[in-house]
């Protein structure tokens, strides 16, 4: 029988775990076939949610979760979520908050028997999010689009269905500054993208603030191409043309009209237009470089503190130890 392993990461969900359990279980229960685990990453949740989950596990074994030893991110949840389902057929990752329906499940699975490796849900409707959200999400895709030669999925967030393949795949990206997104894009494999409405989420408050959305955007830009680099050269180019013909036609002027140039207030405007370009262009080498600080200090992409309310687990699974990690070895132990 396959197994299929839902992802769902969580920071803090205790309000919404519930719910979510019985959509879960209402969907599954119903598809024959295939056997299903779900697999929570909590990702340093400080509230209720882990006794919740060992509550749910009494009852259902079927429900499993990873405790990061501190809040690491939601990009890092999946990664972790992915490196612990290597041995399932198939993945699919969705949010706590039941704004990824369970009820596209079934769907997602028939795309997957029908030959698709990456079958991820697109939004039709976007309820529940402000119009600021929608506009620059939408402008955002388009950026993103246009640095790259990967075709980028629009309205498209982590919720899809991977094949073992992709799961692999993934698995072998061991960046630091992840952006899941841009990286379903860069493995390709066959795409197929199902409809869903995007509900409110069912409780609690959304964890992204409009500083982490930018830090997700500019890590999603540079993962994906390294094309802004080159904007120093586009911008340098255009701008040293039309500074000579400037300077050329000054000269030029001064010459045939005989008089002197007033220089004092060009000087300003242009030592203030260079000063802000150079601010540009050190800003883009920065984010480059702090990337490349990040990837050679080579440190592991998580900590895992608990599995399964076991905290001794890396002794104890031993003989399962091809899909734990030894966090001691963690970039070689997954090729
Ligand atoms: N999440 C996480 N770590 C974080 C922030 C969020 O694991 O640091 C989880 C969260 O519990 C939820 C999913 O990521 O399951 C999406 O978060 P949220 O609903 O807050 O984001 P939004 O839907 O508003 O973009
Ligand atoms: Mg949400």
């Amino acid at each position: 029988m396959k197994e299929i392993k839902i992802l769902i990461p969580i920071f803090n969900e205790e309000e919404s775990i519930l719910f979510l359990k019985n959509r879960i279980l209402n969907v599954i229960n119903k598809i024959k076939n295939y056997s299903f685990k779900i697999l929570f990453i909590d990702d340093g949740s400080k509230d209720g949610s882990i006794d919740l989950i060992n509550e749910i596990r009494k009852i259902d074994s079927r429900f499993e979760y990873i405790s990061f030893s501190r809040n690491f991110g939601k990009e890092t949840a999946i990664i972790a979520g992915l490196d612990y389902s290597k041995n399932s057929d198939a993945v699919i990752i969705m949010d706590a908050d039941l704004q990824d329906p369970p009820e596209l499940i079934p769907k997602m699975i028939e795309e997957w028997e029908n030959g698709y490796d990456d079958v991820y849900a697109k939004r039709r409707t976007r309820d529940g999010e402000t119009w600021l959200k929608k506009t620059t999400s939408k402008l955002y895709y388009n950026i993103l689009q246009k640095f790259t030669n990967v075709e980028v999925q629009k309205d498209t967030g982590d919720f899809r269905l991977l094949d073992k393949k992709c799961v692999q795949a993934i698995c072998a990206l061991r960046e630091t500054s992840r952006c899941s997104k841009s990286l379903f894009n860069w493995i390709g494999f066959n795409k197929k993208e199902v409809l869903f409405d995007r509900e409110k989420r069912i409780a609690g408050k959304t964890k992204w603030n409009y500083k982490k959305l930018i830090d997700l955007a500019i890590d999603g830009i540079t993962s994906l191409s390294v094309s802004p680099l080159r904007w120093a050269v586009y911008i340098a180019i255009p701008i040293f043309l039309i500074l000579f013909i400037y300077a050329a036609s000054l000269i030029g002027l001064s010459i045939i009209n005989g008089q002197a140039i007033n220089l004092s207030q060009i000087i300003i405007l242009l030592i203030l237009f260079f000063a802000e370009i150079q601010l540009v262009l050190t800003g883009i080498i920065g984010e480059y470089l702090g990337r490349v600080f990040n990837q050679t200090k080579n440190r592991p992409l998580y900590l895992v503190k608990e599995i399964n309310g076991e905290k001794n687990w890396e002794n104890k699974n031993e003989e399962k130890n091809s899909n734990y990690i030894n966090i001691n070895n963690i970039n070689t132990n997954f090729n």
